[in-house]
């Protein structure tokens, strides 16, 4: 059936359609979807960073703000006491938690250090000897003010940020040089109180002074790798100098916390186009059965009256149609004596001979012509591009032979089939379907009743 094709062709389209309509939403959403949450994430990501940088900054500067009362309790008196130094210095030290020592160097020679558990080993350092420290110590002298440097590696181990501060005899003029005091901050607790241990769990975290402050570059927490592929860079100030701290994400905690957020449109979205295909395939295959049911003859399995009507009203447009003008043969064929074969060898014995009277008949036709079972024992055939009575004729003949040539073997039974078998050409003026399939009839009846009256004259 043509039109049938055709609306196969145009809903498969129409499928195909839908599907990249659909895809093509889908993923337009979860592009949209996925940069929304990379800048939520960026976002985060800043908020949290900037939020240490802040902490650092106002760390430091809390620490050296404590220090600020040495230059003075010094200047009044040069000559303190050790015991009272380790009082000072034991006071200061329990203001913040980060003074990992204090010492004080007259003439740049350190000769009073707190603690002195784990800080023995700094005792008489000559600071004029170790350039790196010296340049700190003579640029707080030169400026009269305090100067941090690090964090350095310590001669006690492990990483420090010092703050020195000039000591003068002679305040608010500052001409006597006395000595300077090294004060040790903990890198390690600065950086967790700063919460950047936290960020670690979530981050890949660098950080690396600049200037004044260490080394240029030099990397002191985290991996200087992390600066290439970094989503944040911050700077953190300070009066001397300042840090770099960037952050970049966790190829792990990437998957791991987002992977849900960022595929749930595609989840969604396949998920429910999945749906509606499957529903739909299975909508159109029951449709497609429900129709087939409806256009075949359940016995045979062949087209049935609705069938071949809508496909003979095709062929005799077509035939009419001047352009075309496709000539074609109809032919009715009735079994003789059917119901007889019924009534002797049974019910079963009648669908057994319409099965193999179908078969037979096919199997005479060219797989352009179309054959229906359209009554209980009435087949019609239509015969496209057959121009002549002569053509037809040997169709006719075909199948006359086909059908009687061999008996219908049944419960040991061998039942003879023939047939009626009436033709129409549309060569014929005929109007109407109506009026073909009425000729096609008609020259079975005559057929039929041609057999009979034989049948009665050999009698
Ligand atoms: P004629 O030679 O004049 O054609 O007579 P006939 O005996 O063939 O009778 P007719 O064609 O008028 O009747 C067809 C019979 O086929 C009537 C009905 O009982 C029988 N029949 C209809 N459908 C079926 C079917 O599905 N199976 C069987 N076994 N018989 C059917
Ligand atoms: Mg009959």
């Amino acid at each position: 059936m043509r039109h049938c094709r055709c609306r196969r062709w145009s809903l498969s389209l129409l499928c195909i359609a839908f599907i990249l309509v659909s895809v093509s939403c889908i993923e337009y959403l979860n592009y949209h979807q996925k940069t929304y949450l990379m800048s939520a994430m960026q976002k985060k990501a800043e908020e949290k960073v900037s939020l240490v940088r802040t902490r650092l900054e106002a760390l430091i500067f809390s620490d050296v703000y404590i220090l600020n009362s040495i230059p003075v309790l010094m200047a009044a008196n040069p000559n303190m006491s050790v015991n009272d130094w380790y009082d000072l210095a034991n006071r200061l030290s329990e203001r913040s938690k980060h003074i990992r020592s204090i010492s004080l160097a007259p003439n740049d020679i350190v000769e009073y250090v707190y603690p002195l558990e784990g800080n023995m080993q700094v005792l008489g350092t000559h600071y004029r000897h170790l350039p790196e420290q010296y340049q700190s110590i003579e640029k707080a002298r030169l400026t009269q003010d305090f100067d941090i440097s690090g964090p350095i590696p310590l001669l006690q181990g492990g990483q420090g940020v010092i703050a020195r501060i000039p000591i003068f005899t002679d305040p608010p003029f500052n001409s006597q040089y006395w000595g300077s005091c090294s004060v040790v901050l903990d890198l390690d607790t600065l950086l967790e109180d700063a919460g950047v241990g936290a960020l670690t769990e979530q981050y890949q975290i660098v950080i690396s002074s600049v200037n004044e402050l260490g080394a240029t570059g030099q990397t002191f927490f985290g991996e200087s790798a992390t600066l290439s592929h970094a989503v944040v860079k911050e700077n953190v100030y300070f009066p001397f100098g300042h840090w770099v701290i960037a952050i970049a994400e966790k190829p792990t905690s990437l998957l791991s916390v987002n992977s849900m957020q960022s595929h749930s449109v595609r989840l969604i979205g396949y998920g429910n186009l999945i749906f509606l295909s499957l529903s739909f395939i299975a909508i159109y295959r029951m449709y497609d059965l429900a129709n087939q049911r409806s256009l075949h003859d359940p016995l045979t399995g062949l087209p049935n009256r609705r069938y071949f009507m809508s496909t003979l009203e095709q062929q005799f447009l077509l035939a009419k149609s001047a352009i075309v003008g496709e000539r074609f043969a109809l032919l009715n064929i009735d079994l003789d004596k059917f119901k007889w074969v019924n009534d002797q060898f049974g019910h079963n014995a009648g669908d057994q001979v319409l099965l193999a009277a179908a078969h037979r008949i096919k199997s005479t036709l060219r797989s352009s012509d179309v054959i229906a079972r359209v009554g209980g024992d009435e087949f019609l055939v239509l015969l496209p591009r057959v121009l002549n009575a002569a053509d037809a004729q040997l169709v006719v003949e075909a199948i006359e032979r086909s059908l009687s040539h061999t008996p219908v073997e049944y419960g040991g039974h061998s039942i003879q089939v023939q047939a009626s078998i009436g033709c129409a050409l549309f060569k014929q003026p005929f109007n109407s379907v109506e009026e073909m399939l009425k000729a096609a009839d008609d020259s079975m009846y005559q057929a039929k009743k041609q057999r009979r009256d034989l049948q009665i004259a050999i009698i």
